[in-house]
């Protein structure tokens, strides 16, 4: 009878010492966790994805607004955690905790994703399935989208940087591009007034010629006929040679 209750003794000391350390790990362990901005794009297909330039289509289709919100979240989570640690018992320790778990230069973190097709066999039968992979990662901090929103907005949001600044803007002229400024000024030649419904001698102009640093952007863009392009043309070359 003594050996059972000494047994029944020791099993109840074991619990409460097991549930002290499980309450004090508990209390012990951070309650700070950073609130990442995690972002997905999927780069199927696309051969050398430049992150950059993923950024700033984000950003010209206007995400920058979602960036802003999540940045107000993370100032809200600070004033939330600062009033916490105010309250706390242990007030240097969850300071420590707390300024171990900022990470600011990497709140935002880009993945790019790519699809993939494997296969798998069972009973001589292939089967596909696809699998998501990650191919890349992008941390950054909320001024590097605030900055480049802001150098995006001063071309009017119209084509990326790394667009903006290439040496080969001809090279920027897309079939989509040009469909797109086509349906614009309704196929018709903006000097002089030509409908070309069927594209036959439609030319797409840069406004500022390349050669003067002009843009291969929808506002430089226009439509001209022929006739109207090649005297732009000779004009362009004469103020060339002068
Ligand atoms: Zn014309």
């Amino acid at each position: 009878m003594a050996l059972l209750n000494l047994n029944i003794m020791y099993a109840i000391i074991f619990a409460v010492i097991i549930a002290i350390v499980i309450s004090l790990i508990m209390v012990l362990k951070s309650p700070f966790q950073y609130p990442y901005y995690n972002c997905y794009l999927d780069v199927t297909g696309k051969r050398k994805p430049q992150i950059d330039n993923l950024i700033d289509q984000l950003l010209n289709s206007g995400e920058f607004n979602e960036f802003q919100a999540h940045n107000k979240k993370i100032l809200l989570w600070k004033e939330k955690c600062n009033k916490q640690i105010e309250n706390s018992k242990l007030k240097k320790y969850r300071r420590s905790q707390f300024d171990k778990c900022i990470d600011d230069d990497n709140a935002f973190k880009f993945y790019l994703t790519r699809q993939q097709t494997r296969y798998k066999q069972r009973n001589y039968v292939k089967k596909a399935y696809k699998v998501t992979q990650t191919v890349n990662v992008f941390f950054c901090n909320y001024e590097y989208l605030q900055n480049r929103d802001r150098a995006l907005q001063s071309i009017n949001h119209e084509c990326t940087l790394s667009e903006y600044h290439s040496k080969n803007q001809r090279k920027l002229m897309t079939k989509d591009l040009r469909k797109k400024i086509m349906y614009r000024d309704h196929y018709t030649c903006q000097n002089c007034g030509k409908y070309m419904p069927d594209e036959v001698g439609l030319h797409i102009d840069h406004i500022v010629p390349v050669s003067k640093g002009g843009k291969t952007i929808s506002s430089n863009l226009q439509v001209l006929c022929s006739k109207c392009n090649g005297s732009k043309s000779n004009r362009v070359l004469k103020d060339r040679s002068q």
